[in-house]
C-alpha cells in the first residue's frame, strides 16, 4: 500500500469528493478549500514534483490542460475566470509530494499570491 495520500485517493483507499476521473487523471474537491471552488487535479501516475516531468509525460501534460478546462466548465467558473496553481518543492509551498494542480475560482483572486 502506498503511503502517498493522493495515491490512496486514486486507489479509493481513502475517500475524496471526486468530481472527474479518466484513465490518466482524477480530480477531487480540496479538503481545505481556499476559494468557493478549489479542485485538486492529480495524474494517476505517482510523479513527486513538477521537476520530475520527463519527455515521456508530454502527452499527459497536454491532456492536463484540457482536463482543467473541462473542470472549469463543470464547476461553472470559465467566466468570469479562475486560477491554476502548481506548487513545487518547499519554496513553492508544496505539501503533498504527488504532482497536482490546484484549480480555484468563485471569488476575485489577488496578485501577487502569498
Ligand atoms: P500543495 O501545498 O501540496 O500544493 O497542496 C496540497 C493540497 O492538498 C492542499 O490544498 C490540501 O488542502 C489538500 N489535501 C491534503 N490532503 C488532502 C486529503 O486527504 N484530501 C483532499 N481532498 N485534499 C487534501
Ligand atoms: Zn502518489
Amino acid at each position: 500500500m502506498s503511503s502517498c495520500i493522493f495515491c490512496k485517493i486514486i486507489a479509493k483507499e481513502i475517500p475524496g469528493k471526486i468530481v472527474y476521473e479518466d484513465d490518466t487523471f482524477i480530480a477531487f474537491d480540496d479538503i481545505n478549500p481556499q476559494a468557493p471552488v478549489h479542485v485538486i487535479i492529480v495524474p494517476k501516475e505517482h510523479i513527486p514534483t513538477f521537476n520530475d516531468l520527463k519527455e515521456s509525460h508530454k502527452e499527459m501534460v497536454g491532456h492536463l490542460s484540457l482536463v482543467v478546462n473541462k473542470l472549469a466548465e463543470i464547476k461553472k467558473i470559465q467566466d468570469p475566470g479562475f486560477r491554476v496553481v502548481i506548487n513545487c518543492n518547499p519554496a513553492g509551498g508544496q505539501m503533498v509530494y504527488h504532482l497536482h494542480v490546484h484549480l480555484m475560482g468563485g471569488r476575485q483572486m489577488a496578485w501577487p499570491p502569498g
